[in-house]
């Protein structure tokens, strides 16, 4: 599965199934220097930079963020 970009009520949430993730922040006002955090199955955890939130595939709380996606878009 891909990583999921998604934005929910304003924050930016990332659905992922890496163990390990990076964060830059993205290009334009929210860049920040390139944080790597660690990420616990069925964990979550969030950019200390920007608040981007990264929450692994297989948490509970990813399911409700997956729910209405399009698996194939
Ligand atoms: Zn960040």
């Amino acid at each position: 599965m891909k990583d999921l970009f998604l934005s929910v009520e304003g924050r930016e949430v990332v659905i992922t199934e890496a163990l390990y993730v990076r964060c830059d922040g993205g290009d334009g006002s929210m860049g920040h220097p390139l944080e790597f955090m660690t990420l616990e199955k069925g964990g979550e955890t969030m950019c200390k930079y920007c608040g981007r939130h990264y929450i692994h595939a297989s948490a509970p709380t990813a399911d409700k963020f997956k729910q209405p996606l399009d698996p194939a878009a």
